[in-house]
């Protein structure tokens, strides 16, 4: 079973979360959130990497500067200018067009190094694997789909905040989804907001409420919404102390094998 731990808003305390809950339900943890991957805070170990490389269009010598690779690209990834072609690889989305409509045949694909995979051991056991986009890449998504396709059947997923594409492309690959929500009105509006996106996916779904105790009803809220809340982190200093020295919750050990226990349910 695939629990990702997802929030429409940042700063929710979604790792938080899915560290914890990975640690007192057993199942390893994946970190999809590649371009600030900060699960492996809570780690200390041996990390082994890997790359990860998409393939991007590169020009030869048989181009006659037509101009078929510009118009067909999407993404304005290709200029061509009197005396030469250039590609931005950056911001080119490897959708190939370009390589198959060149008349000329002229571009080849090449590997773009994008990012890297990283398991982290301790005492020898792969507790955590995270990716980590490179510095100037656009598109957080083909590393997160490089790891989708080494998952292990049994994991938790710390999502990216948001609910854009790299958001959807970690819920995909799960089988329930908890959304974490903090008791204010700023993260109550973009909790519905990922609640449509997962129920969109359809998604099996719950709440879990962090800072709980905070004077916002956000409880009664969820239960208007029809949002189903399957566990409370309370507001206290100690647990954001603990976070920052990337320590588990050891006093909410029960509440987290509870949680887990519920979404056994309900898979
Ligand atoms: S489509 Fe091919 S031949 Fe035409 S400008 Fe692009 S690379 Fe050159
Ligand atoms: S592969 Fe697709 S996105 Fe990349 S430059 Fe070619 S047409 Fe544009």
């Amino acid at each position: 079973m695939k629990i990702a731990v997802a929030s429409g808003k940042g700063g929710t305390g979604k790792t938080t979360v899915a560290v914890n809950l990975s640690a007192f339900s057993g199942l390893k943890l994946y970190d999809f959130d590649v371009e600030e991957p900060n699960a492996r805070i809570f780690f200390s170990g041996e990390e082994r990497d890997r790359p990860v490389y998409r393939p991007v269009p590169e020009v030869g010598e048989n181009c006659n500067l037509c101009g078929v690779c510009k118009d067909v690209c999407q993404y304005n990834a290709v200029v061509v200018l009197k005396d030469r072609v250039i590609v931005f690889p950056e911001i080119c989305h490897s959708c190939g067009a370009c390589i198959y409509l060149c008349p000329e045949k002229a571009m080849k694909e090449v590997d773009r190094k994008i990012g890297r995979i990283v398991d982290v051991f301790v005492d020898n056991k792969n507790l955590l694997t995270y990716g980590e986009l490179e510095i100037g890449e656009v598109s957080p998504v083909p590393v997160i789909k490089a790891m989708k396709k080494e998952m292990e059947k049994d994991a938790v997923i710390d999502c990216p905040p948001g609910v854009s594409c790299p958001m959807v492309e970690s819920v995909k690959a799960a089988d329930f989804v908890i959304l974490v929500a903090e008791p204010t009105h700023f993260s109550f509006h973009d909790l519905k907001i990922a609640a449509d996106v997962v129920r969109s996916l359809e998604k099996p779904f719950g709440v879990v409420i962090n800072k709980y105790g905070l004077p916002f009803e956000l409880e009664q809220r969820c239960e208007k919404e029809g949002l189903t809340v399957m566990g409370k982190i309370p507001f206290r200093k100690e647990f954001a102390e603990k976070y920052s020295r990337g320590m588990l919750f050891e006093e909410l050990r029960e509440e987290f094998e509870s949680i887990h226990d519920a979404v056994r349910e309900l898979v």
